[in-house]
């Protein structure tokens, strides 16, 4: 059974007050929240701390953003999942295409990582997703099932709640453009179809696949209504409560829909 996760990735946004004030007024407004809709907040790393603290006894949780994929030692400015466990940080993204870009990410780093936050119970949030010349070049298929099989090379996955993947066309990060919800479901049954290949069909089924890129409030329901968009990564309207919040009573609403008591 899926449920929608709605995850905001705050990249190197706020400051620690402004963290703290998100936090209590995202914890404020979402006491009604059905407990079908998972809101995710990911902080950058000095504000965790202050992210979890405010959001205790609510219902939304704390990623972080990346981690190392060594566990311990001389690797300066690097953070472990043996410390992001310690805090009780449950998720964490990796293989976010600025992380690629810009700091040398590859499929190979990703499944490293992976496997250091499945030894400390992390739930990943794994990031794929193709570039636009990719695209343009009917390469986005080729190139989203390499990044799978590399990212997931050794992986054994009997719990489908213990994996989390984000499609994220790289072209339409932060650039206004959003995949329309037909080309995002083409990716995300793509992207089912190779799980219940390498998986089985009951995992595939319940492993939630998460659409990112350009997300806004007047764009999100029509993506959530797709058949195998199970949530959102957010970047630049998770920022604010005023766009955050209204994506997840969206969300809310369409679960409701779904499950009528
Ligand atoms: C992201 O950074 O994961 C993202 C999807 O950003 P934006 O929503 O701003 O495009």
């Amino acid at each position: 059974m899926r449920n929608i996760i709605m995850a905001g990735n705050w990249k190197m946004n706020k400051d620690a007050e402004s963290t703290l004030l998100f936090c209590k007024g995202l914890a404020e407004g979402i006491r009604d929240l059905s407990a079908g809709v998972k809101a995710i907040v990911a902080p950058p790393y000095p504000f965790l701390g202050l992210a979890l603290e405010a959001l205790k006894g609510s219902a939304a949780q704390v990623a972080a953003q990346n981690v190392s994929f060594n566990s311990d030692g001389a690797y300066t400015g690097e953070v472990s999942a043996p410390m992001l466990a310690s805090l009780g940080i449950p998720y964490c993204i990796i293989g976010h295409s600025e992380r690629r870009q810009y700091h040398g990410e590859t499929d190979q780093t990703v499944l490293s990582r992976q496997i250091k936050l499945a030894s400390s119970g992390i739930t990943p949030i794994v990031c794929v997703g193709e570039t636009l010349a990719e695209r343009d070049a009917h390469k986005t298929a080729q190139v989203i099932l390499t990044q799978l099989k590399g990212c997931f090379e050794t992986i054994t996955i009997s719990d489908p709640q213990s994996v989390i993947i984000a499609y994220e066309p790289v072209w339409a990060i932060g650039t206004g453009r959003t995949a329309t919800p037909e080309q995002a479901q083409e990716v995300h049954t793509l992207i089912r179809t190779w799980l219940a290949q390498r998986y089985g069909a009951a995992i595939a089924s319940d492993l939630h696949i998460l659409y990112g890129g350009s997300a806004k409030p007047d764009n999100i329901r029509k993506l959530l209504e797709q058949e195998d968009i199970d949530g959102a990564l957010i970047g630049g309207a998770s920022l604010t409560l005023e766009q955050y919040l209204p994506m997840l009573l969206t969300a809310n609403e369409l679960i409701k829909a779904r499950n009528p008591k």
